[in-house]
């Protein structure tokens, strides 16, 4: 069902993972994507190919470093130099790491709020004047459970996700009269490489064996007891992409597996 047929879409952080997920239910949905995100090129290009050819829209890739100001908006340049317009924005580029706030080396700080907060602002300001040109838009930023609540050895990665949340709301409420939507997507525990990297890095701080971190630290949350599914959270993007969604703004939607209840 192409309920987004010619709009045009940009996904930071969409190589791998959640982003890739959406990239390809919003490709699949009618919308030309451009990725972002890093990794091999050749790899990218197969991806890149595979997508529009599956798909019959445009889907281009730009190797922006979202960490940098001046890249993302050379980034939401190209995307409406590429496609003409940028109606849909997903901030999903995202990264991790994890240790206790007093040893908390100040470059990874540094690192998680450019690449999470700080690069959602710069696409966000970027983008919106052509939104509001065309009085239509939709920005999702992909949070986190960890928007919503917190948990100990990742206090730079709550208070960035927390960030995001805020500025969802924000801009949601500047913009809710041009017909454009702001939301937050809040996941629990899925299983991309950032969560690989925390199985690995929560093992060492917790001083146990990966299969009993997954067990009794990452899914000890989630009361489902399984990971969120990437497809899901696709799914749910390109619903609030869509006209009924319309009236969805400045909400902070968890898909945990019932974490957040708590
Ligand atoms: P991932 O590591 O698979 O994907 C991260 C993507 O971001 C990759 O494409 C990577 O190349 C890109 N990226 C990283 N730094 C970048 C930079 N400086 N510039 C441009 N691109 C950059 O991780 P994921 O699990 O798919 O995470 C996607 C988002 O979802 C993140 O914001 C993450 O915090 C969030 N999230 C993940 C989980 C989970 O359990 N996996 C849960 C909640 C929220």
């Amino acid at each position: 069902m192409a309920i987004l047929k010619d709009k045009s879409a940009l996904v930071t952080g969409s190589t791998s993972g959640i982003g890739l997920g959406i990239a390809r239910a919003l490709a699949r949905a009618g919308a030309n994507v451009m990725l972002n995100g890093f990794g091999d090129p050749a790899a990218i290009e197969r991806l890149r190919g595979e997508l529009a050819a599956e798909t019959g829209v445009q889907v281009l890739h730009h190797p922006a470093d979202v960490s940098v100001a001046r890249e993302v908006a050379a980034l939401v340049r190209a995307a409406e130099a590429a496609f003409g317009t940028v109606d849909i924005l997903v901030n999903n580029a995202g990264i991790q790491f994890v240790a206790p706030v007093d040893e908390f080396p100040e470059e990874r700080w540094d690192a998680i709020q450019d690449v999470i907060l700080n690069a959602s602002f710069h696409a966000i300001k970027a983008a919106l004047p052509g939104m509001k040109r065309r009085n239509w838009g939709r920005i999702v930023n992909v949070t986190s459970a960890h928007g919503l609540v917190a948990s100990p050895f990742k206090s730079a990665y709550v208070a960035a996700k927390h960030g995001q949340v805020g500025l969802t709301r924000s801009v949601a409420l500047e913009v809710a009269e041009a017909n454009i939507t702001c939301n937050a997507v809040c996941p629990g525990y899925v299983r991309t490489a950032i969560v690989e990297g925390q199985i690995e890095s929560q093992a060492r701080a917790h001083g146990l064996s990966p299969e009993r971190v997954i067990r009794e630290v990452i899914l000890a949350t989630q009361p489902t007891k399984r990971f969120v599914q990437v497809e899901e959270i696709a799914d749910l993007v390109v619903f609030l992409c869509g006209d009924s969604a319309r009236s969805i703004t400045g909400a902070a939607i968890a898909i945990d597996g019932g974490w957040t209840a708590r």
